[in-house]
């Protein structure tokens, strides 16, 4: 028997709901972190400070936006809540420095490869003064991207803003990085092939240049989930440690012993479980201590990235969660590295994390309408079925047995014998079929034997259900039963790690959070492609199959009431991954932001609105070249009138039609 938890047992059991209710379905309060919040009236909020008193209501921004002509699908991003989510993490090592009298700074350094959003970037360089934290590359176009982002950021030489380098450089990677060094920015390349090394002595002495040098070193530590071949021994990065004492070698060679400044490592993403941190740092630290005996210039400890993101609350060591919170990362890498040096005598280095997921996660949102809903029927007209059997009967024909069986089994079902009625059900559907198959059943007899047969298990279901528990045997029905509740949106464009590793991400109604839902259902976005679905839901409990969600409503005009789903913690990663199926483009994307308190705000302004790619535009992105394509129309629509196919007011209703909507967005609009 499979007991039932509390979401499933709530879609069965019809009491008065709350909002806490609702909450505690969802996981609100696991997933959303402080950040996120649910009104008495049941519209979901974001607060970007956590604090309580400044929250932005999702379904008064959407009314909002859509008042001003933008429409969903809408990615937001709170501004305020990534500068709470740096903040968070600054305090958290500030608090473990000071607690442990580690006797160096931290900065973080964000790898722009997370999201490379210019307006998200900027935010976190402009951050980055204050905060003494700065920016990683991991490519050409990124450097470029950094050096640009970084030009006025505090001032030049050591004292400015860090930026790293990491990922495989070429030549003319690396004589910019020297040219940069010589312009005064604080830029460290890490080297992760021994001829990147080769090429910075190079450039160094050419251009007369003391170069900040990192080194990527191959630990033994291994990593944990999804990105465990980041670190090992077959890392594709980074230099086996016979290479690491060679560097020493011939940089000592040249004289450049002194300019090996930074240790790096980095063993993974969403790292879900801390013992893999302790553990690569403290392998980790005990290199650094070596190095630095042999005289290395070194002073700063580079731990990379990986701290995770809890994104189905569950606080546990499983890859859509972590075990472990920010402060708790803080502590331990700070004590792993200060016990390490202080055990070899070697003075404290400054600490440096490329915390990417973790601080840029929680800051986007993207909110979908839902387009409709395809459901079996669990109320079928048995009057109309009965009636079309005793026709047959009248008419002198046989009724297949599988149909009297089922209807039989749909009439008797009690309490006492659940299992034996889904049992009978069950092959009288399967003899149904059979007897279609071999052409002894009309079409109608089928839809009538299916029609049954779903309705009759919808009943199974909510009698296990009442009972709290759900046979074994039927555990799967939920799923087979459950809607399909259509959204618009791409999963490919805008969640594309769901569909390339099965990353979960929470997922709830930003409104009627006060009313029970009272449906089960998958997602399914508006690609033509059978894989563009969520059928995977966060849950801190239990694998869940299905979503909790209100039945779609109609307005009083008779149109169809909107009903908005949130899908959260995208911040990280899914912009940039996000890919052009069937065309359908990116997002409009808005930037929120609390009103300024000084100025007497209390509520949330519109800060930026980026729209997202028109047709025209993604069209251009393959190549098409849209006045060819509109002339090529043109001349069509031209022949079909001259030839009578079409009126002249059709042919320019169908021109405007295409001309409108190669200005309008890729998806749907209501
Ligand atoms: N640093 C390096 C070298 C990486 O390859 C990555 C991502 O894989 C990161 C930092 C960022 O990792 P995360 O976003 O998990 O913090």
């Amino acid at each position: 028997m499979a007991t039932l938890s509390t979401s499933g047992r709530s879609a069965f059991l019809h009491g008065q709901w709350s909002v806490g209710d609702s909450t505690a379905l969802y996981g609100v309060a696991d997933w959303g972190k402080g950040y996120v919040g649910v009104t008495n009236e049941g519209h979901i909020t974001v607060m970007p400070g956590k604090d309580p008193g400044r929250q932005i209501n999702l379904h008064e921004v959407i009314d909002g936006l859509r008042e001003r002509g933008i429409h969903t699908p809408v990615l937001l991003r709170f501004n305020d809540l990534l500068t709470h989510r740096l903040r968070e993490i600054r305090k958290a090592f500030d608090d473990a420095i000071t607690e442990q009298q580690y006797n160096a700074g931290y900065a973080c350094v964000y790898p722009i490869k997370v999201n490379q959003q210019r307006h998200v970037c900027e935010q976190i360089a402009s951050l980055g003064v204050e905060l003494g934290f700065g920016l990683e590359a991991g490519s050409k176009p990124e450097l470029l991207a950094v050096l640009g982002l970084s030009a006025t950021a505090g001032g030049p030489g050591v004292n400015g803003m860090p930026i790293i380098c990491n990922g495989f450089k070429d030549d003319e990677f690396i004589e910019t990085v020297t040219l940069a060094t010589k312009l005064g920015r604080n830029i460290i390349p890490v080297v992760e092939k021994f001829t990147e090394l080769e090429l910075i002595v190079k450039h160094a002495k050419a251009y007369g240049v003391r170069p900040r040098i990192g080194l990527r070193v191959k630990l033994s530590a291994r990593g944990a989930g999804r990105w465990e071949s980041s670190a090992g021994v077959r890392s594709k990065f980074g230099l086996f440690m016979s290479e690491v004492l060679k560097a020493v070698d011939y940089l000592k060679a040249h004289g450049m012993l002194d300019c090996l400044n930074l240790l790096h490592c980095h063993v993974g993403s969403q790292l879900y479980d801390i013992r893999v941190f302790k553990n690569a740092v403290n392998e980790l630290a005990h290199v650094y201590c070596e190095l630095k005996k042999l005289g290395a210039g070194l002073s700063m400890l580079d731990i990379g990235g990986g701290m995770g993101v809890d994104y189905d609350g569950s606080q546990s060591a499983c890859s859509s969660s972590i075990n472990y919170t920010v402060a708790e990362y803080a502590r331990d890498v700070v004590y792993r590295i200060k016990s390490v040096c202080d055990s070899a005598n070697v003075e404290h280095p400054m600490i440096v994390s490329e915390s990417g997921r973790a601080m840029v996660a929680y800051s986007s949102v993207l909110i979908v309408d839902v387009l409709g809903a395809s459901r079996f029927e669990s109320h079928p007209d048995l009057d109309a079925i009965e009636a079309m059997v005793r026709g047959e009967v009248a008419a002198g024909n046989e009724v297949p047995q599988p149909i009297l069986d089922l209807l039989d089994a749909y009439r008797s079902l009690t309490d006492r014998n659940i299992m034996e009625t889904y049992h009978d059900a069950t092959q009288a559907r399967d003899e149904a079929l059979s007897l279609f198959s071999l052409g002894y059943m009309t079409l109608a007899m089928r839809a009538a034997a299916e029609q049954i047969f779903w309705a009759l298990c919808h009943r199974i279901l909510e009698r296990a259900g009442k009972r709290g528990e759900i046979p074994d045997e039927l555990t799967a029905l939920p799923e087979l039963l459950s809607d399909i509740y259509f959204c618009n949106f791409s999963l490919f464009q805008s969640m594309p790690d769901s569909w390339a590793i099965d990353q979960l991400f929470p997922i709830c109604p930003i409104h009627r959070l006060n009313e029970q839902p009272t449906r089960q259902a998958i997602l399914a976005d508006i690609t033509c492609d059978s894989d563009g679905k969520v059928d995977h839901f966060v849950d801190k409990r239990e694998d869940k199959k299905t979503l909790e969600l209100h039945d779609l409503r109609t307005d009083e005009h008779g149109g169809s009431e909107p009903y908005y789903l949130g899908v959260f913690l995208l911040g990280a990663y899914q912009e940039i991954l996000g890919d052009l199926h069937n065309l359908l483009g990116d997002t409009h994307a808005v930037h929120l932001k609390l009103s300024d308190p000084a100025a007497g705000g209390t509520g949330w302004e519109i800060d930026e609105v980026i729209e997202g790619d028109t047709v025209e535009e993604v069209l251009s992105y393959v190549q098409y070249d849209v006045p060819d394509l509109k002339r090529a129309m043109r001349l069509d629509v031209e022949a079909a009138c001259r030839q009578g196919r079409l009126t002249l007011s059709e042919g320019k209703s169908l021109l405007k039609y295409y001309d409108d909507g190669l200005e309008g967005y890729t998806y749907l609009e209501g």
